[in-house]
This record gives structure tokens, sequence and C-alpha cells, in this order.
């Protein structure tokens, strides 16, 4: 079977709630699209309050049923694993169901969608047997005579609330979904409303898996209904939110008067800086991956570009043959080097930057349109801006294959300006020496600095935001401290 035929076998439609499925009790639907040709694929059930409450209640039940309060860790480690091996049993046709519904190149479906997630699945399900707390001694003197020991338990968080973005569909829920399993929370999951489709064949894999019903469900539904209500119900422990920081600004701020936990991991404006001893070639290459990785669409996508004068010239030329040369197409096209954008409402705001950049005095060196077919395309897009003006384009998130480029001459002073941002999500530092990559480490405002690399993560290295890129961290300890609450023990004898 074709990969896009194969695809549409997997597309479910309605709620997963309490291990069913279910329409939305408005009975409301809302369209997919498949943004390379601009196609309705799917109406897919658009939960409101009502459901998201239903749902709530399913994961309350859940967390409080004894089969998976007291099941084992070594047994919610195996529930997890088989999901790992479900998800890759099923691999070709969820790679192709998220190239059809987010437009991502076939390979990077099958490497980043179902690899990466079947790989964070693996490593969280081995952090389930691994859950520790400490033990200490007190000085506590009273009664005399009474001795004490204390120690720390790491129990469930409860019931988490994952809102989630369309860049990374299927990756970005498993990155909160394999945490708050391997650490026995429920889950209410709401996937964006560009692309719900693989969350639901997730649940549906999960209930395959034998997770008790209740422990994972999926709201499908736009973000100011499902979205917000799930961000305020009493019933939620912890929200895990993903996307922009406008609107982690609006659930941060009901999660603070609520006292709920929250990790918010939000935008960036990541700066790349090349040094002056780099290959100009390897400089091209790891600059062009920075901004134009899924076509942009990347929350640290290295869209701010400082490169060492002597070799500016020669950078953005190499950049703007690359950008010249990309075939954009289907992710179905074998013979495509770049995606649509995930919506034509994205595709809009995208070049909306670029007309700014235009009449803020940017120059065009590459691409700075659409492409005139029925998908959501933006040409890959490079602006050079040598007097670094200050555009717009070096101050908000773009989310797109926009890169604008900026020579310095100082060291110093180009760690000043990549740190002139009210984001803090990542960044890059090219450069064979040793003092110059250690210096940049200290100095560069990110929650991940990069060397001679961008955007690479792993599920073992903590990710998230300084400044207004974010709250808290994902991955490694860091997760399972974020989906656990601490709670000392304090004997007396
Ligand atoms: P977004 O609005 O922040 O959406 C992220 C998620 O939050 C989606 O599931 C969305 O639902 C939901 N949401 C929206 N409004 C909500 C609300 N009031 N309460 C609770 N949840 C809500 O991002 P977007 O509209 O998809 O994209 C806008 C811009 O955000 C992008 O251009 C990009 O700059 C940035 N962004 C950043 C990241 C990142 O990884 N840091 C990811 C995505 C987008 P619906 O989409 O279904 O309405
Ligand atoms: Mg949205």
């Amino acid at each position: 079977m074709q990969a896009a035929e194969l695809a549409k076998t997997a597309i479910r439609t309605q709620l997963f709630i309490q291990g069913r499925w279910c329409d939305a009790e408005q009975g409301a639907t809302f369209p997919v699209y498949d943004p390379a040709t601009g196609a309705e694929i799917a109406q897919v059930a658009a939960g409101t309050e009502q459901d998201i409450d239903r749902a709530v209640q399913a994961a309350r039940q859940a967390l409080q049923s004894d089969a998976w309060r007291r099941m084992t860790p070594a047994a919610r480690e195996r529930l997890i694993l088989r999901l790992a091996d479900l998800l890759e049993t099923h691999g070709d046709e969820i790679a192709a169901l998220e190239t059809l519904n987010q437009g991502k190149l076939l390979p990077w479906s099958q490497a980043i969608e179902v690899g990466g997630s079947a790989q964070w699945l693996r490593y969280m399900a081995g952090w389930a047997t691994k859950i520790e707390g400490s033990s200490f001694d007190l000085s506590l003197a009273f009664p005399p005579g009474v001795r004490y020991r204390a120690s720390t338990l790491r129990v469930p968080a409860g019931v988490v609330g994952a809102i989630v973005p369309w860049n990374f569909p299927l990756a970005m829920a498993i990155w909160k979904i394999a945490p708050a399993l391997a650490c026995g929370c429920t889950v209410v999951l709401k996937p964006a409303e560009e692309t719900p489709l693989t969350a639901l064949r997730l649940a549906e894999l999960a209930h395959e898996a034998g997770f008790p019903p209740g422990v994972l469900n999926v709201v499908t539904g736009d973000g100011p209904h499902a979205g917000a209500a799930l961000a305020r119900h009493p019933g939620v422990d912890k929200i895990t939110f993903t996307g922009s920081t406008e609107v982690g600004r609006m659930i941060g701020a009901q999660c603070g008067h609520d006292i709920r936990r929250a990790t918010l991991e939000l935008g960036g404006k990541s700066p790349v800086i090349i040094m002056d001893d780099m290959d100009v070639a390897q400089a091209v290459q790891g600059a062009a991956g920075a901004i134009f990785f899924n076509h942009g669409q990347v929350c640290t996508a290295g869209s701010r570009l400082y490169v060492a004068r002597p070799l500016y010239d020669a950078v953005l030329a190499g950049l703007a043959d690359i950008a010249d040369g990309t075939v954009l197409g289907s992710g179905f096209d074998p013979g495509a080097q770049m995606g649509p954008m995930v919506s034509a409402r994205h595709r809009a705001r995208v070049l909306g930057f670029v007309d700014d950049a235009i009449r803020e005095g940017g120059d065009i060196v590459a691409g700075g349109d659409a492409d005139d077919s029925n998908g959501f395309f933006v040409r890959p897009t490079i602006i050079a801006n040598p007097g670094g003006k200050p555009l717009t384009l070096l101050r908000e998130e773009v989310f797109g294959p926009v890169l604008t480029a900026m020579p310095f001459d100082d060291f110093d002073e180009v760690l000043r300006q990549a740190n002139d941002s009210s984001y803090g999500l990542g960044a890059s530092i090219w450069t064979n020496r040793l003092d110059s990559a250690q210096h940049a480490i200290d100095t560069l405002q990110a929650g991940t600095v990069w060397v001679n690399s961008h955007n690479m993560v792993d599920p073992n290295m903590p990710f998230g935001g300084f400044k207004q890129s974010g709250l808290g961290r994902e991955h490694g300890r860091s997760a399972i401290d974020a989906y656990t609450e601490l709670k000392s023990v304090c004997i007396a004898y």
C-alpha cells in the first residue's frame, strides 16, 4: 500500500476517554487538513469543557484504582515498553499519518515521531523502577530520649493535563506521557487542533498495550475550549504545556492562581554564533540545519545567525545556495527536501514576519515568498541584516524557515546580542577553540548550549528554557522530579 493510503487506515476521529471511543458531548466536529494540498482529511470530535470534565474524572478514577495505584513499578515499565513495541510495529502507518496531517518529510516522521517516541518511551520505562528518595539524620532534641529518622518519598503528581503543539505532534505528546506514566500518573492529553490524529492512534495503542482504562485519555478540540478547560480544571494536579509563550503565560497565570503544578516549554529565538576559525562548509551546513530542520517549526530553531565578519559573505552565499536549491513538496514525495507549513493561517503569519522585515530594512537574500501550489508552502528565506537593525524578526518567534543573518567583529559584543532576547531556550557556538566555546557556554543565557551542533535532544539530557522560554525541565531525572511530589517522612522512635 502507498504510504498516503496506509495513513488513511490509521485515522481515528472520536475522543478516547476511559478506554472507549466517544463523540464530543455537544456533537461538534472540526476539520483537519493535509497541509501539502490543503485538502480536508477528516472531521474530528471537537471536545469542550464537558468532555474535559469526563476525561479528568476518568483519569482521577484510574489514579485511585488498585489496577494502577497498586501496579508494581516493574509492571508499569513493561506496559510502557509494550507501547514502544506497538508504536514500532505500527510505525509505517503512524509515520505516514503524521506526514499526512503535519506535512513533515516521511523519513523525519519515521525517525522522530515514531523512532524518537519509541526511544523516549523505553528510556522513561527504565525510570519507573528507579524512582527514589533519600534518608536524613535529624537534630531534633525533643522530647528528651526520643530519636528521629527522616526520609523522602516520591509519589505520583496525580492527574496530569498535557497540552501539546503541532510541530512534533506525537513526539511532544510522548515527551509528557512517557515520564508521567513512568511515575504512576494518569493523563488527559489535548493535542493541537491542527494535528490531533497520531495522538488518537496512540491512545488506542496504549489501550492495546494493556494500560487500565482512564490512564491515558485524549480529548481533541481547540485551545480556548478544550485546552483552557483542562488548564483550569480543579481535578487536574499538574499541567504540562508546550507551545507559544503567549498561551504559556495564560496557562501559567491560571496555574499560579490555583497553585497547580506546571511545566511550561515555550518559545525561543535561538542564536547561532559562527566563529572565524570554522570551516565555511561546516558552518553553512550547521546553520542551515539549525533553521530549516522541520521547516523551521522548531522551538529551538537557530533563527538568529551571527557570523564572524571574515566568513560572513561566504557563509551567507552558501546558505542562499541551499535555500534556493531546496525542493519543496509533499512529505510523501521522496524528492522533496522541505514540506509545507502546518496550516494556511501559520503560512500567513510567517509571511507576515517577512513583510515586516522588508519594511524595516532587512535585505532578502533568498526566498521570502510562498509557493503557488495549494499547499501551505513557504520558500526557505534568508534575510541579511548587516547593519544590525532592530528587526521584529530578531525579537519574535516566527516558527518558520526564516533566518536573519548578521556579521560580528567582537566576541563579547555578539554574546551580549545573543542574550538580548526575552527568550532563552537554545543557543549554539561553532568553533574549534576551547576557550571560545567555554566562554560562550559560561555566558549564553539558554537552557541548552550546543557546541558545533544545534537542535540535538536526548531523553537523558534536561531540556527547557531560561527567561520567557519556560519553567521547569523535561527529560532525564528532571522529568521524574516534574511528575512526582516529594513527601518527607519523619519517624520518632
Ligand atoms: P499555541 O497557541 O501556543 O498552541 C499550543 C497548544 O496550546 C495547542 O494545543 C493549543 O490548542 C493550545 N492552546 C491554545 N490556546 C489555549 C488556551 N487559551 N488554553 C489552553 N490551551 C491553549 O501555539 P499555536 O497557535 O499552535 O502557534 C502559535 C505560535 O506559537 C507559533 O507560531 C510559534 O511561534 C509558537 N509555538 C511554539 C511552540 C514551541 O514548541 N515552543 C510550539 C507551537 C507553537 P489549539 O491549537 O488546538 O487551539
Ligand atoms: Mg493553535
